[in-house]
């Protein structure tokens, strides 16, 4: 039997109090791809995200992790199972050390100096800093360091909500090239991106998300003249 996907959403909806904000989502994750959730702010990108790592429940329909219906669970049953997020605003530990945060992820059992080992090749600078407060770091060096604690984890996939908040272009760019090298390793990842044209690249599957729905789904390339040049951004 083929693999089953690593996320898949059938039919979700969801609310905030009595809004509605999702209206139906269908997404598959399949593992060892990159799928791009695209679209103006308000559209749902992050309250999917929310879904997927048990932040948020439904209101109706399933979130299947690995086939399995695993609907209404907590973020902590969701990061057991091996789905790690990077939020909106990085996520590190301003007050803690590059290795005191690289510390959070062998909290899974990786040893702590495997995790540091990984980190520091993937991204040397983060070595020359391994003792410097993590909120004293370029908003690109934070975002490296939230990369790698999440690597730390070995997850099964990753989530990652606008990576480009708050960064210069150039970094933004640097970013996804990194997030390109995960993605050729194999490592499956779902992002949610304003900034279309940065993702379109290295993303194998784009969704637009409008309104709480996906209106458009499928290969960069195809979907790429749905997106208005307002949804490309940057
Ligand atoms: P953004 O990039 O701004 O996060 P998004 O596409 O990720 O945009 P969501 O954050 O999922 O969109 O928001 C979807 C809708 O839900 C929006 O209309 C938003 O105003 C609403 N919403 C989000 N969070 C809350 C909340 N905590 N309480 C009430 N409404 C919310």
């Amino acid at each position: 039997a083929p693999e089953e996907p690593v996320v898949e959403l059938v039919g979700v909806r969801a609310a905030y109090g009595a809004i509605e904000v999702l209206k139906g989502v269908d997404l598959v994750v399949p593992v060892g791809s990159v799928v791009a959730l695209l679209g103006p702010n308000g559209g749902g990108k992050t309250t999917t995200m929310k879904i997927v790592s048990g932040l948020m429940p439904t209101t109706a329909g399933e979130l299947r992790l690995s086939g399995r219906n695993v609907t209404g669970i907590t973020a902590t049953e969701a990061s057991r199972l091996g789905v790690c997020s990077i939020p909106e605003g990085r996520g590190v530990f301003a007050n803690l050390t590059v290795r005191e945060n690289l510390w959070v992820a062998t909290g899974t059992g990786t040893p702590l100096a495997e995790v540091e080992e990984a980190a520091y090749t993937r991204f040397p600078k983060l070595g020359d800093r391994r003792n410097q407060l993590a909120g004293s770091m370029s908003g690109g060096e934070q975002q490296m360091l939230a990369l790698s604690r999440a690597l730390g984890t070995s997850p099964a996939v990753l989530l990652l909500d606008e990576l480009s908040m708050g960064l210069a272009p150039m970094i933004v760019s640097q970013m996804y090239d990194i997030v390109g090298q995960l993605a050729e390793e194999g490592i499956s990842i779902l992002l949610a991106e304003q900034f279309a044209r940065v993702v379109l690249p290295i993303a194998d599957t784009a969704a637009l998300m409008l309104g709480g729905r996906i209106v458009a789904v499928g290969d960069p390339a195809d979907i790429e003249h749905e997106l208005s040049t307002t949804y490309l951004g940057g």
